[in-house]
């Protein structure tokens, strides 16, 4: 891409000074002229010359994978802990699905470890059309380096059109270095994946701008097209045993599978007293509840209807709930069978944290309150009176 003013058309009006959020332009003896250091190419100014003195020429993508056509088919990385598939992946694979549908390609996941055939069967029944496995003693546990040269290795290989790997810590680690090796777009932390109907490209979206809009990013001229996909935003297909798929084993040098580090010890997190990404009912409170006492009332509910306790970032923020609570975009990202939001708003960077849970249940005594807008079953009262009022009542139906 290139700028340049036309000297002769230039009045030296001044129009695109203003314009520019770079602070690049300057008059010159009534001449516009662009510190190219500065100037980002961004054409703010363009439109804002009327006399078109500014020309920016943009040069189309040069493509350093031209043969985006002989990449075909959607890839899961599939993450593997100690043996056993993490749920993210099969809430990938559901998606993988659906998006493979629409593109009429195969979903393959790739498993990378040792000892793994207990797990293939589950993989083809929700969504593998093909299991890509790599095994060896030494890539039992997840490491960045040897991971990182396989899905490298099978990449080039195998060329998938689009690359999905959970936003996790082993996800954001692994495919990030993939990505930057393979020369191709990555985006991070999707909430949402689509295909455009006509380009047949993957949708990627996510929060942008500290979470105030949705931005969907596309990747035209790159194969892979990759992205991570937080846990818990995506649906799980339901196992279907009679599904069948190919096992495809895949072996590589020893240098393939070298690492400079050397894994010493694995330590388990320490579990947090809440558990809300495996909870199944969640009941969470906002900014409504007034007070952190009155968080009792949400506490009583959540005892008697075996639930996890989850709040929003208003009341975590006013020392109400401790973080670790916190359900959101900055918090955690949810998906149980039930979820109950008391005195919560429904602000998007809320929604994104629990929309794609089976139930929600919304209790708010204002009727515009955008939490309406998703909830299943609203109610519209004071939590105060309502909240006890369906403890009493659950207690009484469940004879706790
Ligand atoms: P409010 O928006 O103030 O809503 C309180 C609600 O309670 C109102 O609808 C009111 O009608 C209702 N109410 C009041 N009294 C009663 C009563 N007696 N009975 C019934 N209803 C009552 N927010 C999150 O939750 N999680 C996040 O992870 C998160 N991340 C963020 C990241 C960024 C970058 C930014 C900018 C914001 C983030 N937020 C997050 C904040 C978010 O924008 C909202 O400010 C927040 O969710 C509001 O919380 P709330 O709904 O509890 O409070």
């Amino acid at each position: 891409m290139s700028i340049q003013i036309i000297v002769e058309k230039c009045t030296g009006c001044a129009l695109c000074i203003k314009a520019c959020p770079f602070d690049a332009i300057r008059l010159v003896h009534k001449k516009a002229i662009i510190d190219l250091d500065k100037c980002n190419l961004c054409g703010a100014c363009v439109p804002s010359c009327k006399l078109k003195a500014i020309l920016l020429e943009k040069s189309e993508a040069t493509c350093v994978t031209p043969k985006i056509k002989n990449y075909k088919g959607i890839w899961v990385f599939i993450e593997q802990k100690k043996g056993k598939v993490q749920s993210v992946s099969y809430e990938l694979l559901g998606k993988a699905q659906e998006l493979a549908k629409r593109l009429s390609c195969e979903v393959s996941g790739v498993l990378i470890g040792s000892h793994l055939d207990s797990q293939l069967d589950e993989l083809i029944w929700r969504g593998t059309d093909n299991v890509i496995l790599v095994e060896a003693p030494e890539l039992a546990n997840f490491q960045d380096e040897p991971y990182t040269n396989i899905l490298i290795e099978l990449i080039k290989k195998y060329k998938p059109e689009i690359v999905l790997c959970g936003a996790t810590a082993i996800g954001r680690s692994l495919i990030s270095r993939v990505a930057a090796k393979v020369k191709a777009g990555l985006t991070a932390d999707c909430t949402g994946l689509d295909i455009d109907p006509d380009k047949k490209i993957l949708l990627q979206t996510r929060p942008a701008f500290g979470g105030n809009i949705m931005a969907t990013i596309i990747s035209p001229n790159f194969r892979p097209q990759m992205a991570t996909v937080r846990h818990k935003v995506m649906l799980p297909m339901e196992p279907d045993k009679r599904r069948k798929g190919k096992i495809i084993r895949e072996n590589f040098d020893s240098q393939v599978y070298a690492s400079r580090t050397k894994l010493l010890d694995i330590i388990e997190e320490i579990e947090s007293t809440v558990n809300l990404a495996e909870a199944d009912i969640i009941v969470s409170g906002g900014r409504g509840m007034g007070a952190a006492e009155n968080f009792k009332i949400i506490q009583e509910f959540a005892q008697v209807l075996g639930a996890a306790v989850g709040a929003s970032r208003a009341a975590v923020d006013s020392g109400w709930m401790p973080y670790s609570h916190q359900v959101g975009q900055t918090g955690r990202t949810v998906s149980p069978k039930i979820y109950i939001a008391c005195g919560i708003s429904g602000q998007i960077q809320h929604l994104v944290g629990m929309q794609s849970s089976k139930i929600i249940v919304a209790i708010n005594k204002d009727s515009e309150a955008p939490i309406f807008k998703v909830a299943t079953y609203g109610i519209v009262g004071d939590l105060f009176q309502i909240v006890p009022a369906l403890t009493k009542k659950f207690k009484e139906v469940l004879k706790k």
